[in-house]
């Protein structure tokens, strides 16, 4: 049996997206409670990423150079970026990165934040608003000037229909901490509660006040709390019980139209330092002759491929190690499949994974570029004794027994497009692992303010589907905690910023 606390609001989640929103709702006097499964940052970062913080713990001699077959520590305060070094998207502006055919056929651009919060406009000030907050617990300043610009701009134009050069500033899991730390004080300066080791299980409705959250702690012990308002920040992971909650509260929704899918890419850090020499992450995309865009995203330069477990499959992701490089660079590349009328997306993708999983005896499957053209083709080939990866627990297997065929060609097309700009950057010993899935949650009826159909209930961050990434989740945060106070809390509007 547990005692029902009653607070303004609950936000469940301690990622980018929860920390902004429930640090927003804080600070402008309300009555919050952050809940995260996990514990407090320090405490759930990998005992591998040691950091060696103003003397608090030793052994960063140790740092980055081991790595886990699978990784566990995504949860916990900080969310799944900030247990590692990370970029941080759109320091200096904001741009329309990716790209879609409209139906007149015509490339059109645009960014999901800007779909998210309704404007160009709106998006830019809240991406401004994200990074001032950062500034004010701890990030430094970025630095906006670029490197040498290596790529003839006529080639690239010619082989890519979305060219996004915009800057990303990095953070490392030391700053990460003093910032995440900071903004935790001021939250509970103002009054605001977190509370760790405890798992949301439940949301229901009532009539005053309008929720019931059901938790549990580590330890078995059940919490009830009731709010007038919650906010759902539990990042991809939490997909399924989105999808449940969906489902319970018969929230408005439709199921995905279209699904992140696709690999990571793996080769020698030099040879693919052209990609990134003028800008850390840049976005490549053209449009295959499905219509769909194929992509670059979330380059690596010196970093690792990751693995961690997802449902009941295992998915990839990139590791920045700013601290100690590797000597590999990872970058993703990913189709956005559009689903026939009928197939459900989220199903599409868990499928995906399924048979990758499958394939690799539940781990990830890799090839070189070589064999995967190869197999594509149906010819023959000799397979490489070993793969040159970073990536450890996985099954040298010719990915095409795995993925959809035309997946393949998306990826073979974008190796063919970057070696036509940048010569000779992705040799055939490159390694290519699979699976990469992103935004594969049902699309739910949100508005620009992130609120469900259900008035009160939030969706923010990657739990939103609408987005993925650090600072667009902390945007959205803080737009649904916005909304609250503006809501809820009239009289306190304007206090906190
Ligand atoms: C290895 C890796 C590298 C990445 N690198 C980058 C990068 O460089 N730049 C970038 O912008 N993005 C990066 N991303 C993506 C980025 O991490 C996410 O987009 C971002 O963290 C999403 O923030 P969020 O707050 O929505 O969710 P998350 O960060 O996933 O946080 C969700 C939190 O909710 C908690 N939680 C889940 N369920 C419950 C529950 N039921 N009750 C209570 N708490 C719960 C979890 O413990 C977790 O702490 C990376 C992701 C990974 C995995």
């Amino acid at each position: 049996m547990s005692d029902t606390e009653r607070y303004d609001s609950v936000v469940i989640g301690g990622g980018p997206a929860g920390i902004f929103a429930a640090y927003t709702l804080a600070r402008a006097g309300t009555r919050v409670l952050l809940l995260e499964a996990g514990g407090p940052m320090l405490g759930s970062l990998c005992p591998r990423v040691k950091v060696d913080l103003n003397g608090r713990l030793v052994r960063a001699s140790e740092r980055f150079r081991m790595q886990c077959p699978r990784c566990t520590c995504l949860t916990g305060l900080g969310g799944a970026a900030f247990h590692f070094d990370t970029s941080l998207g759109y320091p200096s502006a904001l741009s329309r990165s990716k790209i879609e055919q409209s139906e007149d056929g015509e490339v059109r651009k645009f960014s999901s934040l800007e779909r998210a919060l309704g404007s160009l406009d709106g998006a830019e000030q809240a991406v401004r608003e994200v990074f001032e907050e950062l500034h004010r617990h701890g990030l430094n300043q970025h630095d906006t000037s670029g490197g040498p610009v290596v790529a003839d701009t006529t080639s690239v134009n010619s082989h890519f229909d979305g060219i996004d050069l915009t800057v990303s500033q990095s953070i490392t899991v030391d700053t990460a901490l003093t910032v995440v730390e900071s903004m935790m004080e001021a939250l509970v300066e103002a009054g605001g509660e977190v509370r760790f080791h405890t798992r949301a299980t439940r949301i229901g409705t009532a009539a005053d006040p309008r929720f019931v959250v059901e938790a549990e702690q580590t330890d078995g012990t059940a919490v009830t709390l009731t709010a007038d308002s919650v906010v759902v920040a539990v990042g991809k992971l939490g997909l399924p019980w989105v999808r449940n909650t969906i489902a319970e509260l018969g929230l408005e929704h439709s199921a995905a139209a279209k699904v992140d899918v696709g690999v990571r890419l793996e080769g020698d850090r030099e040879l693919l330092a052209p990609l990134s020499s003028q800008c850390s992450n840049p976005k490549l995309a053209f449009l295959n002759e499905r219509g769909e865009s194929v992509r670059t995203f979330c380059v690596c330069a010196g970093g690792r491929i990751m693995q961690y477990g997802f449902e009941d499959a295992v998915v990839l992701d990139g590791q920045h190690c700013l601290t100690r490089p590797t000597r590999r660079t990872n970058f993703g590349i990913v189709t956005t499949v559009r689903m026939p009328a009928g197939q459900d997306g989220t199903d599409f993708a868990l499928e995906l994974i399924r048979d990758v999983a499958q394939r690799g005896g539940g781990r990830p499957v890799a090839c070189t570029v070589e064999e995967l053209r190869a197999h594509y083709r149906g010819e023959p080939v000799t397979p490489a004794t070993s793969l040159d990866t970073s990536l450890i627990n996985y099954e040298h297997a010719a990915l095409t027994e795995c993925l959809p065929r035309t997946l393949v060609g998306d990826v073979l097309a974008m190796v063919d497009r970057l070696n036509a700009v940048f010569p000779g950057m992705i040799v055939p010993g490159a390694v290519v692992a699979a699976p990469v899935i992103e935004r594969i949650s049902p699309q739910m009826s949100l508005t620009p303010d992130m609120e469900s159909s259900e008035p009160g209930l939030y969706f923010v961050g990657d739990s939103s589907a609408k987005i993925i990434g650090v600072t667009y989740g902390a945007a959205t945060g803080t737009a649904a905690g916005r909304h609250i106070i503006a809501t809820r809390h009239p009289v306190l509007a304007g206090k906190g910023r």
